[in-house]
């Protein structure tokens, strides 16, 4: 390793990976591993797909690199009719960036400009939930509920307040319906915005199936149509990132459609481009664009790389890729299969309390004690631990946890390939569980 590069942690070492195929990554010592989360849920054609490959070199011959402020191009102008075919209802419009944190910067932008436009600038509040992540970046950072990652940049972030998540295993009572749940949860966003004052709220922002933070977790019962219904009520515009959920990883294209809502903006990344390019973007409502049409005439962003045409040329071939192959079939008939693979192997462990998520999206939290829920002693960095003992049974899972914000315990994030067939699933069911076992 270079001793010249800032890694994300400075003392430790890093496999130098050199090729991918499939649904394995090899590194440069020989070592083979199954990317059983597509790295952060972002591989979901998985490595070297001939298809995206031989996209990206036919673009790369004809054109590299073009301004957005002098030129649009075909990649972009074709990745924006496809997103918008198949978008939630009223999404039709597309805003090309390089990933997840630029796209909920920009979605977080265009709410605040939406109001300005139509002359409402005393809204300037934001509303998000605790242990969600929305990006690095300092909006998406304020956006995020995830003190661990937010607590030494707290003076920076500004203008956000966080209600609770949808978060059944942690935080529905004993006895309490889905239902009752549900509404109980949602009731947090009205009075959250009844305290800062109905016509000064931006937005609310939320993960349909939150993600890296809390480990796959969907909500239950009718709560996001209560969110749609509670953002209508007092005017404020709804923002669902799909950045990691998002792009077919649930089963259906967009995870909304599971909660029977369309939001206002809507954020995608990982999934879009599979990893064979850095791109993201934001999905607005014919509202949002019409304001900025009818008032300035432009939304008053843009970046260097917005649009890249060799990062929609991958988003491109990604998506006709997974519809070409059906792969959104494969999503559902595997995701049920990882799912009752890991609740017949894992679902009388003492230390899982919790297996869940859609599709080929799913979290195991693990537990000190599964009557109680008593999560490990964060000082143990179980997570850590899980994630070595995978990686030395050639298995790649995405481990977070320590206690985020008081609440969760450890948890283990999934995310394979859409293109993996029974037998990978059984496979890295069987890892996992050997991984898990080792690392308590
Ligand atoms: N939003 C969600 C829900 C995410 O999971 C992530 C990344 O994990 C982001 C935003 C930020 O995306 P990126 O890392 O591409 O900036």
């Amino acid at each position: 390793m270079s001793t010249h590069l800032l890694h994300r942690a400075i003392h430790g070492h890093l496999p130098t990976a050199v090729g991918g195929k499939g649904i394995e990554l090899f590194d440069a010592e020989g070592n083979v591993y199954i990317d059983a989360s597509g790295g952060a849920a972002v591989s979901c054609l998985g490595h070297g797909h001939p298809a995206v490959i031989d996209a990206l070199h036919k673009q790369l011959d004809r054109l590299a690199y073009a301004h957005t402020g002098f030129f649009t191009t075909e990649p972009a102008e074709q990745l924006a009719d496809l997103l918008v075919r198949n978008a939630p209802a009223g999404l039709d419009h597309v805003y090309l960036v390089s990933g997840g944190s630029e796209a909920v910067e920009a979605a977080i932008k265009m709410a605040r400009q939406y109001f300005v436009e139509t002359n409402q600038p005393r809204r300037r509040h934001i509303i998000a939930r605790r242990q969600s992540y929305h990006g690095n970046t300092l909006g998406a950072l304020a956006a995020g509920g995830n003190e661990w990652r937010r607590t030494q940049f707290q003076p920076l972030l500004i203008n956000t307040h966080h209600i609770d998540p949808c978060f059944a295993y942690r935080m529905q009572q004993v006895g309490e319906s889905d239902e009752v749940y549900a509404a109980r949860a949602a009731q947090q966003l009205e009075d959250k915005i009844l305290e800062l004052g109905a016509d000064e709220v931006i937005a609310f922002i939320a993960e349909p199936v939150v993600g890296a933070t809390a480990g796959a977790v969907p909500s239950v019962g009718d709560y996001f149509k209560r969110i749609r219904e509670i953002c209508d009520r007092y005017g404020v515009l709804l923002i669902l990132d799909e950045v990691m959920c998002g792009m077919g990883r649930t089963g259906t294209l967009h995870a909304c459609e599971q909660d029977g809502i369309a939001p206002d903006l809507m954020t995608v990344a990982k999934g879009l481009g599979g990893g064979y390019q850095p791109v993201g973007a934001v999905l607005l409502s014919g509202k949002i664009f019409d304001a900025f049409a009818n008032g300035s005439g432009f939304f008053q962003h843009g970046h260097t790389y917005m649009g890249h045409p060799m990062a929609a040329a991958a988003g491109l071939a990604v998506q006709q890729t997974i519809e070409r192959e059906s792969l959104l079939a494969n999503v559902v008939a595997m995701g049920n299969e990882l799912e009752r693979q890991l609740v017949e192997r894992l679902g009388n462990d003492r230390h899982v309390g919790d297996i869940r998520g859609r599709g080929l999206f799913r979290g195991i939290e693990l537990v000190a004690d599964r009557a109680t829920k008593q999560p490990f002693d964060p000082a143990l960095k179980l997570h850590a631990r899980i994630k070595k003992e995978a990686l030395k049974r050639g298995l790649i899972v995405y481990p977070m946890g320590g206690t985020i914000d008081g609440v969760q315990g450890d948890h283990v994030l999934l995310a394979p390939p859409f293109i993996v067939d029974r037998n990978d699933v059984e496979r890295i069911v069987e890892r996992l569980a050997d991984a898990i076992k080792a690392g308590i």
